[in-house]
């Protein structure tokens, strides 16, 4: 018999509603390379430590507990960290979960993508079993992007473009930072960009938030955006109107 794939989760949530379409049981794993300066789960960054080893199968039969109230539109959606890192637990989570008629989601910032082998086969098969990929793109300048997470966002930007020669269903998903993102110039640009994109079901603004500032105290990191507060409501109101994030319809008004 073969052993069945682990994967390192942080922690899961049972009632998710702003993680995809509906109620979701969301899976936070752990790993993440990036260094995003908002990041609200810098406890999830450690890789190969940290958190827990899980089986797809001890990971289904805790969200199954959740099934009744993910109604038509629930279903799992797995986070982070960084999901991609774990693409053999993901996928046998996902192929799983989708035998039995549950939405899978994927939230992801994309950036282990690659085509190179052995990566794309193993991804290829991956979106195979996913519904949905919450795709977020942090920021659209390449040079901003390194300031604002510490790497760039070439690959980033060539796995959306992948998922939308796929047709792959995507939500983009936005954080609007005030002082990093926040600039009509850049979201004009992201506003471009999306619409070469063919597979967009919707755009999601999410304004930047100091709630997991405790995180960082805790783990004795220096708080990147240290002064600098959420962005106003009419801030968020510009981002959405040069988004156009009402000029796409999202999953739930189908
Ligand atoms: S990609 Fe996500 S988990 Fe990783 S640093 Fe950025 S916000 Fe945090």
């Amino acid at each position: 018999m073969t052993e069945a794939v682990k994967g390192r989760i942080h922690s899961t949530e049972n009632f998710g509603t702003v993680d995809g379409p509906g109620v979701r049981f969301i899976v936070f794993t752990q790993g993440c390379r990036m260094r995003c300066q908002f990041c609200h789960n810098p406890d999830t960054w450690k890789i190969g430590s940290g958190g827990k080893e899980v089986t797809p199968d001890e990971v289904l039969a805790e969200a199954m507990k959740y099934r009744s109230y993910w109604g038509d539109k629930g279903g799992i959606t797995v986070s982070g960290g960084e999901p991609l890192l774990q693409m053999e637990f993901l996928t046998e989570l996902f192929k799983k979960a989708q035998e039995q008629g549950i939405n899978t989601t994927l939230d992801t910032c994309g950036k282990p993508f690659t085509r190179e082998e052995p990566f794309f086969s193993q991804f290829q098969e991956l979106m195979k079993y996913t519904d949905l990929i919450l795709f977020d793109i942090k920021h659209i300048d390449n040079e901003q992007h390194k300031l604002l997470t510490s790497l760039g966002n070439e690959n980033i930007l060539d796995m959306a473009q992948y998922l939308s020669e796929i047709n792959q269903p995507v939500w983009i998903r936005h954080v609007l930072v005030p002082q990093r993102s926040d600039y009509d110039e850049y979201l004009i640009r992201l506003d471009e960009y999306i619409k070469t994109l063919n597979n967009v079901d919707k755009v999601e603004v999410l304004p930047y938030h100091t709630m997991g500032k405790y995180k960082w105290d805790d783990l004795g990191l220096a708080y990147p955006l240290d002064g600098i507060d959420p962005p106003t409501e009419d801030r968020v109101t510009n981002a959405k109107t040069l988004l156009h994030v009402n000029d796409y319809k999202g999953y739930l008004n189908r």
